[in-house]
């Protein structure tokens, strides 16, 4: 078993591990997954990604925001995936993504649920929609952020949309909605090559 205290000097220097380590770790099946636990703000500012193993740095408001922090899906009370520890012979490393939806019953997390219903917001706010345009590409947003086989139709929605929002409105939905669609999504939405 790895000392956490390895683990820790390899997160902060990711470099340390190459791609072909990383991608051979995560196909092996001698390799072990952990998970600690992460306490999040309500707004989604992350405040331990390892509450088991650094709890000094548990916090039950977020110093950015003031919001009550969470560290258990309010539906279920399953814990939310903190640092995701994988371990095996060739090495481990220590890896970190905010979930957006609980593993166990697949509830947004609030963080989430708040950003979908500022960017439905945002759309309402829009100038240069008619108010139908705006219900669907409303109703679309749910369907960027879940990645179903909608996502594709919903992303073209937003794309024919976008011609006709106005700069200044359409910089403030992309920046919304880059914080809550996967990278696979954004790069429907705004490809970069
Ligand atoms: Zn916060
Ligand atoms: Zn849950």
């Amino acid at each position: 078993m790895l000392d956490y205290r390895d683990g820790f000097r390899r997160e902060a220097h990711p470099s340390f591990f190459s791609l072909e380590e990383m991608m051979n770790l995560r196909g092996r099946r001698d390799v072990s997954v952990e998970y600690d636990i992460a306490q999040i703000c309500m707004n989604g500012h992350v405040v331990n990604r390892g509450m088991r193993q650094m709890p000094g740095a548990n916090q039950n408001c977020c110093s950015k925001c003031g919001a009550p922090t969470i560290h258990k899906c309010q539906q279920c009370q399953a814990d939310i995936n903190g640092n995701r520890l994988m371990s095996g012979p060739g090495g481990s490393l220590i890896t970190f993504d905010q979930p957006a939806y609980c593993p166990k019953c697949g509830t947004a997390y609030p963080w989430i649920v708040s950003k979908i219903e500022v960017a439905k917001l945002l759309i309402q706010e829009t100038d240069g929609l008619e108010d139908a345009e705006k219900e669907k590409l409303a109703g679309s947003i749910d369907d960027l952020v879940k990645e179903s086989p909608r996502t594709q139709l919903a992303a073209t929605r937003l794309k024919k949309a976008a011609g006709k929002i106005g700069v200044e409105g359409l910089k403030v939905l992309k920046d919304t909605i880059s914080d809550i669609v996967s990278n696979t999504v954004k790069e429907l939405l705004w490809p970069t090559k």
